[in-house]
């Protein structure tokens, strides 16, 4: 077997949130805390996990948070109402409206509507295009604070053969676009790949962001391979926790405790007994993605404010 390094997502969202502490005190010492408004449209519940998530960060840090809840029945006219509201405060940096948004919502108006400059998340067309360009501006975070974590374990990037599984907006395209500006040598793969083992047997660096459970398994990975596997998919089916954590009993006594289990899109087993250094589920990606945000408010008052 080979040794295998884990990446350790928490050491390093701890390590970036610590490193903004004194930017954040050097806003408040000038003019005021940073802010950031947190938008959640109904009430699905892995979401309000991810709000509390945010806020509590933003509150660890002294980020200031405006949470604000509006029910699914919200119409388009309303949210686009409230975000030009934040767009016009100037008590506010950053603007995140959580995905996903009920049906009838027009997502890509509501993209759109977010004022560039107070992007938290990235996903302006404009700030797409400062990405594709490479010129500065807010990032999408998932994909930030991977490239952020490969740097400050001091794995190279440069020169080597990236696969990325995933196409979405939000991780497998802007992480596509960085690992290129990293001067790796990028293939894209997605749903219409043709050969999607073959394609991931050739990757030196595997990014993984498909969202189908443990998809990914020991045909798909080179061995001494870095493996990042963004998926967080919750399972309920009993076989399949035992089957894929049948080397952690832990996971499956927290299984019996809690009816689900959360797994990546890589098999966990395969990952760990391959690959050379691997991101776990959960512990890798996830905190990351809470960093970036955290870095991307900074950075986006530290603009506002002029410092
Ligand atoms: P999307 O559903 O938007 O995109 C999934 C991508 O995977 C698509 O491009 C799709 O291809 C591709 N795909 C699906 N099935 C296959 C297949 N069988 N073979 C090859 N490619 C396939 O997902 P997201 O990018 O939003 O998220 C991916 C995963 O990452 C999810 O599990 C999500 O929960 C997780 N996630 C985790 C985050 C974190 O902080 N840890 C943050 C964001 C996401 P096509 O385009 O052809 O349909």
């Amino acid at each position: 077997m080979l040794s295998t390094r884990v990446l350790d997502g928490r050491r390093i969202s701890r390590e970036i949130q610590e490193e903004l502490r004194p930017r954040i005190d050097a806003l408040r010492a000038k003019s005021r805390a940073p802010a950031l408004a947190v938008v959640l449209v109904g009430s699905d519940p892995a979401s309000q996990i991810y709000v509390r998530n945010k806020v509590k960060a933003c509150q660890e840090l002294g980020i200031r948070s405006l949470d604000v809840s509006r029910p699914a029945s919200i119409t388009n006219q309303e949210l686009l109402a409230l975000i030009q509201s934040f767009n016009i405060d100037p008590e506010v940096d950053g603007i995140l409206v959580q995905a996903p948004l009920p049906k009838h919502v027009d997502a890509e108006k509501v993209v759109l509507a977010v004022d560039p400059s107070k992007d938290a998340d990235g996903f302006h067309p404009f700030n797409v295009g400062m990405l594709v360009a490479n010129r500065r501006g807010p990032r999408p975070c998932t994909p930030a604070g991977i490239i952020e974590m490969l740097m400050r374990y001091n794995i190279p990037i440069a020169g080597r053969r990236a696969v990325v599984v995933g196409r979405s907006d939000i991780v497998g395209k802007p992480m596509a676009l960085m690992l290129m500006h990293e001067n790796a040598t990028v293939t894209v793969c997605h749903s219409r790949t043709r050969d999607l083992a073959g394609e991931c047997r050739r990757a030196e660096l595997l990014v993984v962001a498909m969202g189908k459970p443990a998809a990914i398994t020991a045909d798909y990975i080179k061995p001494g391979a870095v493996v990042v596997d963004v998926g967080m998919n919750r399972i309920a089916e009993e076989a399949e926790v035992k089957r894929l954590f049948s080397h952690e009993p832990s996971r499956i006594a927290s299984f019996a405790k809690n009816g689900s289990a959360l797994v990546g899109d890589v098999e966990p087993l395969a990952m760990q007994n391959l690959a050379g250094a691997y991101t776990p589920v959960p512990g890798g990606v996830g905190p990351l993605t809470i960093a970036m945000l955290m870095a991307n408010t900074v950075a986006l008052a530290e603009q506002h404010l002029r410092c």
